[in-house]
């Protein structure tokens, strides 16, 4: 598989974000059950050191959650490939996320050629994003917004992935789910929370799973710049 992107002399890395340590990271995740080599090359390929600031880069290839400024911080790399593993298994096209944060899990998901449309409600990690997204040469459509509305215009999606945590599923989003579509949530409070997984069948009916613990920021009201 091809993954879609451009690999600049600072995305390749080296030392402590050389490529060595990153194979380290994906035999890590496979170690603890991510299957999809498809979402495993991905995770090798797309710098994760490049979506924190330069002060954390070396442990970029930690399998940990790290801070991103404004309270918010990166997914731990084997959420984001749990996560990605489930989505893609519904074979999605158009993918939604919410919480666009660093930009890292939608990286990951254009570099599966898949296409990404994503929301964040702080616009300064939007904006910092956005140069990542370019200066990596990928394609994904972004929005500043409350993303608990969604993307109702660019809708209906294949797939949805919300990647802050809210007490129930939001509805707009389950309502702009295709069929067939997947949609994966963190739900529950800060004591407690688990990765949902919600597939609609063609008829437009839902069945609910449930795949792990995880721990996610919450999923906020409103929008700030
Ligand atoms: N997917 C991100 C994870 C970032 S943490 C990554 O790969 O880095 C979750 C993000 O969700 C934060 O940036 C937070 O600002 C954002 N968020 C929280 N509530 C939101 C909402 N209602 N709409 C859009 N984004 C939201």
């Amino acid at each position: 598989m091809t993954l879609r992107m451009r690999l600049q002399p600072e995305a390749i890395g080296s030392g402590m974000t050389s490529q060595r340590v990153r194979d380290r990271l994906v035999d890590r995740l496979r170690d603890n059950g991510i299957r999809d080599e498809r979402v495993l090359n991905a995770i090798r390929t797309v710098p994760r050191h490049l979506f924190v600031d330069e002060a954390l880069a070396t442990r970029a290839y930690e399998d940990t959650a790290l801070p991103i400024g404004h309270g918010q911080t990166i997914s731990q790399p084997w959420v984001v490939a749990k996560m990605t593993e489930a989505l893609l298994e519904s074979e999605p096209k158009k993918v939604l996320e919410i919480g666009t944060g660093s930009g890292y899990q939608a990286a990951v998901l254009a570099a599966l050629g898949l296409e990404v449309h994503t929301v964040e409600r702080i616009g300064e990690l939007l904006r910092t994003a956005r140069k990542r997204f370019r200066q990596l040469g990928m394609n994904v459509r972004s929005k500043h917004d409350d993303g608990r509305i969604g993307w109702p215009e660019n809708g209906p999606f294949d797939a949805i992935i919300v990647t802050a945590a809210a007490p129930a599923l939001v509805d707009a989003l389950t309502g702009q789910l295709a069929a067939n579509g997947t949609l994966i949530a963190p739900v529950g409070g800060a004591g407690s929370q688990s990765l949902l997984k919600l597939s609609k069948d063609a008829d437009g009916n839902v069945t609910q799973q449930t795949l792990a613990p995880v721990v996610f920021v919450p999923l906020l009201s409103g929008m700030v710049d």
